[in-house]
């Protein structure tokens, strides 16, 4: 099996059931195969069969004494849902298989889709080779929970960029996480709709943390997006002061309490920035607008999806400034009317206007490890 194998667990109580993603039958792929995959099956070449609970579908003589077409039910042998049915010989008696035995004789396989999820063991791999790691991106990575993000937080002590976007993780995750990895600064729970408390004492982005990375001089490239876990203000201040001048890419996204005060002196501060991402930062109001049309004179992209406050004075204070801009992610901004969005176009016709919101805004040099 190679590296890149998904394996599968049992949907309902996580318990691994040797399914290997490479396993699966993929040489009838066609008509046959699709029309499986619409009724929610996917066919696999073998199966571990000491995770599963054989149940004879009709009776209990041995399948191999049964004419073809018998049917055993495939449970999983931890919480005995059903996971799926073998179908034609098998050497398993009723609920008497072999727990030793670790390939099946069935002429065919069918595993219900909804059943599994995608194992997390993988992410065991960290503990041994995750120690220097620092970011992690785990996004819309589904089957990954408190017990996976269990293996981040015992493997990966260096860690200060970790997205989990979309992710099924709860408190109690975030709790082992923030016990172990000391470092972080930048976690995205965007859409983790399992965390009751997004303002949980577990792991917060104070301004020291802020100062500390910053002081360097020599960043290019900030992320702290989705700051919920700042206590103090908004804490981003200490960017504006002088400390990132060589700033290039600087990512605000989802820092919901990001003020004028900031946006001013870090619109001051870093006069290199080419591309800010604003994108739900709705506490930016004229002010704050106003001064990146002013003083952002490189800034070549610039991402203002569903900020609440920005108004018609705010896009025209972007319009006569921002000299260099070219590209403007724009939707949702409900208080901007039509006629100032065509003013824009017209005005500023070396300006593209995408309506479209962008997620991540590492540039390609960012994060080589
Ligand atoms: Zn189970």
């Amino acid at each position: 099996m190679s590296e890149a194998d998904v394996f599968y667990s049992c949907g309902s109580c996580g318990y691994p059931l040797n399914l290997a993603s490479s396993n699966r039958v993929t040489s009838s792929i066609g008509s046959k195969y699709s029309k499986s995959i619409k009724k929610g099956y996917i066919s696999f070449l073998s199966i571990d069969l000491s995770r599963f609970t054989q149940v004879d579908e009709v009776n209990c003589l041995p399948i191999s004494w049964a004419h073809h077409g018998s049917k055993t039910k495939l449970l999983c042998r931890k919480c005995g849902v059903l996971i799926g049915y073998g179908y034609g010989d098998s050497t398993a008696f009723c609920g008497l298989d072999s727990p030793t035995s670790s390939s099946s004789s069935y002429k065919k396989i069918m595993i219900k889709i909804r059943a599994l999820q995608p194992s997390e063991d993988r992410l065991s791999l960290l503990a041994r080779y995750g120690s220097n790691l620092q970011s992690l991106h785990l996004d819309c990575c589904l089957g990954i929970t408190d017990h996976g993000l269990f293996f981040v937080a015992s493997g990966c002590p260096s860690l200060t960029i970790l997205s989990l976007y979309r992710c099924n993780v709860t408190d109690i995750g975030l709790e082992t996480l923030s016990q172990s990895c000391f470092g972080l600064k930048d976690v995205n729970l965007s859409y983790c709709g399992l965390i009751s408390d997004h303002e949980a004492e577990s792991c917060k982005l104070e301004p020291e943390g802020i100062m500390g990375i910053v002081s360097g001089g020599g960043l290019e490239y900030l992320s702290v997006s989705n700051l919920i876990w700042c206590i103090q203000g908004d804490g981003l201040l200490s960017i504006g002061a002088g400390f990132a001048t060589n700033l290039r890419v600087l990512n605000f996204r989802l820092c919901r309490t990001v003020g004028d005060e900031t946006i001013v002196a870090i619109s001051k501060g870093c006069p290199l920035l080419e591309e800010w991402n604003l994108a739900l930062c709705h506490e930016i109001r004229v002010a704050g607008w106003e001064s990146i049309g002013l003083n952002c004179q490189n800034l070549k992209r610039l991402h203002v999806n569903r900020c609440r406050n920005l108004c018609d004075r705010g896009l025209q204070a972007l319009r006569n400034g921002c000299k260099r801009l070219r590209i403007l992610y724009f939707t949702r901004c409900r208080l901007v009317s039509s006629t100032a969005i065509e003013i824009f176009k017209c005005l500023r016709s070396d300006v593209k206007i995408i309506e479209e919101e962008i997620m991540c805004i590492a540039p390609d040099w960012a994060f080589q490890l």
